[in-house]
């Protein structure tokens, strides 16, 4: 059985940061997730460290869409990580949580006005400008309160990176960004380059999620960088920021076969390097966005086992109490994870099960025909590597109140979100008014 960060089995029961989670699914209640915040810090370290060992200037922008609340951002604040936010409401929870104002970074296809104006009024550190209705907005605003505002340009290079290849043609029809080969990124630049408010540092590009190999960066980094190379030799125009993104891969089953953290950046800090001797444009600042890669395996979710159903000759069903509402990755991408009775963790796993959510949907599955522990109600079954893109994307289907997350660090814990109530379900509804027809 593999073991994430701090995990160990103690006693027959799955500990996570010393503490037993047997004991934390009684005191806290399930669904829940457990957060491993010392893989967290070791995560981000390894990227941070590696940058300025190299004597590279950089920022690591945490992608916060992969895990956002208060303490997940002081977390990050406490590790010295920047922050990409992609919308007013993790903009507004940063400024709560008191994150640095001018390490965030803010993303988005379709930021409205009110979002960018809470940006301005927010101090944050860049804007990464997606589109032109975008650059038109940012001109008013900025005008309107005379404030100057840092932006990137967010480009499509036309590399698109998946698990362990990537295309070169196949992100021209993406949703995000300037496109680098058709004009489009020339003319945003000629919009933004000479305006007294936006000060343009630089590009970014982002070309995938769970990506196993480093060429991709690199060949994305060598077409921005030929495009800084032309801006500079054709106006002047010296870009001091490359930013290349997030989708640095993780573990989730052993098909999974992820790089350390440095490795990527090692990699990445080669590849630009080389590019810019070789354009003669000075070295930029790179900046990275991990997002999965720092909360994904520091994430487990604990869930109690009910109902069990057999389909003679075909499968074994146990259900637990969550499902695609607190973990919708399975049903929508055909997510894989791997699974343990954490009561029962010394165990071997000579069981096969489907783990049903409690949701209705026929597609509500967690796993399908996964090796456990022979399992009975009552029995906690921890599912790992959810800690990115699981609770972020909870939903309250079926009025389910969404989980407690706990973080638990050497022997401690805390809830980092409170479990909702039902109390909380109805909070925003209002009675109906409206008189019946007659
Ligand atoms: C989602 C996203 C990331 C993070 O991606 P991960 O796969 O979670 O690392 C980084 N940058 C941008 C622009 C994104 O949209």
């Amino acid at each position: 059985m593999h073991l994430y960060g701090t995990q160990q089995i103690e006693n027959g029961h799955l500990t996570i940061g010393g503490v037993d989670t047997v004991a934390l699914a009684k005191e806290y209640g399930t669904p829940l997730f457990v957060y491993d915040t010392a893989l967290i810090r070791q995560r981000a370290r390894g990227f941070k460290e590696t940058f300025e060992k190299l004597g590279v200037t950089a920022q690591v922008a945490y992608a916060s869409k992969a895990f956002a609340c208060v303490a997940a951002y002081q977390l990050a604040a406490q590790e010295n990580l920047s922050l990409d936010v992609v919308s007013g409401g993790e903009l507004f929870t940063a400024i709560k949580a008191g994150f640095p104002a001018e390490r965030i970074h803010f993303h988005g296809n379709n930021k409205s006005f009110a979002e960018l104006e809470l940006a301005f009024a927010t101090g944050i550190g860049c804007i990464v400008v997606d589109n032109f209705y975008e650059i038109a907005l940012l001109k008013e605003i900025s005008e309107e309160r005379e404030q100057k505002m840092n932006i990137l340009l967010r480009v499509t290079p036309g590399v698109e990176a998946h698990t362990h290849d990537f295309i070169t043609t196949g992100q021209a029809d993406s949703k995000f960004g300037f496109d680098l080969n058709n004009g489009q990124a020339d003319e945003a630049f000629t919009q933004v380059k000479d305006h007294p408010y936006l000060q343009l540092l630089g590009l970014h590009c982002h070309i995938g999620s769970q990506i196993f190999e480093t060429d991709g960066f690199a060949l994305a980094a060598g077409k921005v960088m030929a495009k800084m190379g032309a801006w500079k030799a054709d106006h002047g125009f010296e870009a001091t920021v490359l930013n290349l993104g997030g989708g640095f891969g993780i573990r989730y089953t052993e098909e999974d076969k992820p790089l350390e953290p440095h490795i990527y950046v090692e990699e990445m800090i080669k590849s630009v390097q080389r590019e810019a001797k070789e354009l003669k444009l000075s070295m930029p600042e790179i900046w990275i966005e991990p997002g999965r890669s720092l909360v994904g395996d520091a994430g487990t979710s604990l869930y109690t086992v009910g109902s069990q159903k057999t389909v003679p000759g075909i499968r074994e069903y146990i259900a637990v109490d969550g499902g695609m509402s607190d973990n919708i990755r399975p049903a929508l991408y055909d997510a894989k994870y791997e699974a343990a009775i954490a009561n029962k963790a010394d165990q071997v796993k000579d069981a096969t099960y489907t783990v049903a959510g409690k949701l209705c949907e026929s597609g509500d599955k967690l796993l399908i025909d996964a090796a456990l522990q022979q399992a009975e109600a009552g029995d906690i079954l921890a599912m790992f590597c959810t800690g990115a893109y699981g609770y972020s994307m909870a939903s309250n289907y079926n009025r389910v109140p969404r989980p407690a997350v706990v973080f638990v660090e050497s022997g401690e814990h805390q809830l980092a979100i409170q479990r909702e109530s039902y109390e909380d379900l109805v909070v925003n509804d209002l009675p109906l008014t409206l008189k019946k027809g007659e």
